[in-house]
């Protein structure tokens, strides 16, 4: 490891330069968004507006055209004309730029402590669900990876929101990486890959997971789970790509 990674790696450890533009921290803080105050304490202060919230579809999570939040609706013209399988979707931010990044770190670069910070910019739900379950992954790619990334936010999202956890669902089936897949191939990639371990709550669950991409995963469980009793899904997560055209949204 060359000098300036080590040194890149201390600060980013000790907090003394930002996560995301690797500037010292003590530049002035400016706005921090008032919701996300432990993820803002790892970023400098040029970086931390780009936190701030938008308003968002509670069925998809995209943001919401202006005109759509001027007229009080809450829904998206998409989700309108096809409700999702769950009842609200919760996410911090879009996964592009900042968020992307602090993701990455998370995810490829093992940085556990990030699943407190993360998981805080989640915003806190009105109506609270009874059971949280992490996206389940399988053991192989847990081994491979080193951590279930969902399992680590769900943890800290169980602790802060004192909501237990259920972990009833088991990935059986080594699937390809999702994340360059469209719409289409992750359906056929997750088919038949979630089964029950154990009997589903009659309650309200959670589905935790790190990225809604094009929302095949969760939409996966929550047939799974509201098949098997469930009574209402939630689904919470940190970042939502923004899908490159309609198609792609579910
Ligand atoms: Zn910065
Ligand atoms: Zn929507």
């Amino acid at each position: 490891m060359s000098l300036a990674r080590i040194t890149r790696w201390i600060n980013a450890h000790t907090g003394q330069s930002c996560l995301f533009c690797r500037l010292p921290i003590s530049v002035p803080v400016k706005t921090a968004p008032s919701s996300m105050p432990i993820l803002s304490t790892v970023l400098c202060g040029h970086c931390q507006p780009l936190l701030a919230q938008r308003s968002r579809c509670m069925g998809c999570a995209l943001p919401l055209p202006v005109d759509q939040i001027k007229g009080g609706l809450n829904l998206c013209g998409g989700c309108l004309k096809r409700p999702p399988i769950w009842q609200r979707m919760t996410v911090a931010g879009e996964y592009h730029g900042i968020w992307a990044s602090l993701l990455a770190q998370y995810k490829f670069e093992r940085r556990f402590w990030l699943a407190q910070p993360l998981s805080a910019s989640i915003p806190v739900p009105s109506e609270r669900p009874d059971w949280l379950m992490p996206v389940p992954m399988h053991w192989k790619k847990r081994w491979l990876r080193g951590f279930n990334q969902s399992t680590h936010l769900a943890w800290q999202l169980s602790d802060r929101w004192q909501i237990p956890l259920w972990q009833g669902i088991r990935c059986c089936r080594y699937t390809a990486t999702q994340h360059q897949l469209n719409a289409q191939s992750r359906r056929r990639n997750l088919k038949q890959a979630y089964q029950l371990k154990g009997a589903v709550p009659k309650a309200h669950i959670g589905i935790v997971d790190d990225i809604v991409t094009t929302g095949t995963t969760v939409s996966e469980l929550a047939k799974l789970l509201r098949r098997h009793g469930a009574t209402q899904i939630s689904v919470y997560a940190v970042a939502r790509t923004p899908p490159p055209s309609d198609s792609t949204g579910r």
